[in-house]
C-alpha cells in the first residue's frame, strides 16, 4: 500500500466553540461512537498519526440558513491539507445561486445528505441542482445507501444513483459508504463496475473482508475512493483495514490518491 500523499475523501470536523456541542448532539442521535473531537486540530493529529496528507471535510447544511456559516468557514479553514465542501440544502430559495458562490469563493464541492436534508436523491429539485453543479464542474459528495441516525428509507438507494450517473454522464457524483451503507447487495448487482463513484467510509468495518476485497475488484478501479468517515471512524484503522486486503499496488494507489487528485482537478 502507498505510504505517503494518502487522501481521505470523507471527514467531518466543526468549528472549535460549536465541536463539544456538535459532537455530544451527534454520539447521542445515532448512538455512535467518536475517534476525535470534531476539530480542525484533532483532525490534523489524526492525520498525522495515520499518515495522511490531505482530508476532504463534509459539511452538511442542516437547514437553509446554515449555507452562509458553512461556506464562510470553509473558506476560513481551507489549507495544503483541508479541503472544505461546502453545502447547500435543497430547500433553500437562493440554492442555484449559491451553488455558483461555492463555485466563486474558489471551493471544490459540496456535501449532500438526503436523510439530514430531507430529499430524495431523483427528485426534480435535486435535478435542477445536479444540473448546475454537473456544469461549474464542482465535485458532489453525497451520502448513500441507509443511515444508522435514521429509518430504512430508500432515499439514496443504488437503483437511484445508476439513475443519476446515467442522466449527468459528467457529474462528479460520489456515493458514499462504498456505493450504499448497509445496502451492498444492490451495490453489487447495479453498481459494480459501472462508471459510478463509490467512496468506501464505513464499509470495511462493516463487511467480511473477503467479500469486500471480490467487490473492491469487481469496481472500475479509476472509480474507487478512499475514506474515513472520521470522527465516526478512525482514520489509521481504516487504513489498516484496506491494507489487510492485500490489494494490488496500482489500485492502491488509485483509491488512496490519483483519484482524489484527478476529481479535485489537482
Ligand atoms: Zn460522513
Amino acid at each position: 500500500m502507498i505510504k505517503t500523499g494518502i487522501i481521505d475523501f470523507h471527514t467531518h470536523a466543526f468549528p472549535d466553540e460549536i465541536a463539544p456541542k456538535a459532537m455530544a448532539a451527534l454520539t447521542k442521535a445515532a448512538d455512535i461512537k467518536a475517534y476525535a473531537d470534531g476539530t480542525i486540530n484533532d483532525l490534523l493529529r489524526s492525520m498525522d498519526r495515520a499518515g495522511i496528507e490531505k482530508s476532504v471535510i463534509a459539511n452538511i447544511a442542516t437547514k437553509p440558513g446554515q449555507f452562509e456559516p458553512i461556506i464562510k468557514w470553509s473558506a476560513m479553514i481551507s489549507s495544503e491539507r483541508i479541503i472544505s465542501f461546502a453545502s447547500v440544502h435543497p430547500n433553500d430559495p437562493a440554492r442555484i445561486d449559491n451553488i455558483k458562490r461555492i463555485k466563486d469563493a474558489g471551493l471544490k464541492g459540496i456535501k449532500l445528505h438526503p436523510f439530514y436534508q430531507d430529499f430524495f436523491l431523483d427528485e426534480p429539485r435535486m435535478y435542477e441542482m445536479y444540473a448546475i453543479i454537473q456544469e461549474l464542474g464542482l465535485v458532489c459528495l453525497v451520502h448513500t445507501g441507509f443511515d444508522i441516525a435514521f429509518e430504512r428509507i430508500r432515499r439514496c438507494d443504488p437503483a437511484r444513483i445508476l439513475k443519476i450517473t446515467q442522466d449527468f454522464p459528467r457529474f462528479k457524483f460520489i456515493s458514499t459508504h462504498f456505493g450504499a451503507w448497509e445496502d451492498w447487495a444492490d451495490v453489487k448487482e447495479m453498481l459494480l463496475g459501472k462508471p459510478v463513484y463509490a467512496e468506501i467510509s464505513l464499509s470495511l468495518e462493516f463487511l467480511d473482508p473477503k467479500v469486500a476485497r471480490t467487490m473492491l475488484m469487481a469496481h472500475k478501479p479509476e472509480y474507487l475512493i478512499f475514506g474515513s468517515d472520521s470522527p465516526w471512524a478512525d482514520q489509521q484503522n481504516a487504513l489498516r483495514l484496506l491494507e489487510e486486503l492485500d490489494l494490488d499496488e496500482k489500485l492502491y494507489n488509485l483509491m488512496l490518491r490519483e483519484n482524489a487528485l484527478r476529481l479535485l482537478g489537482e
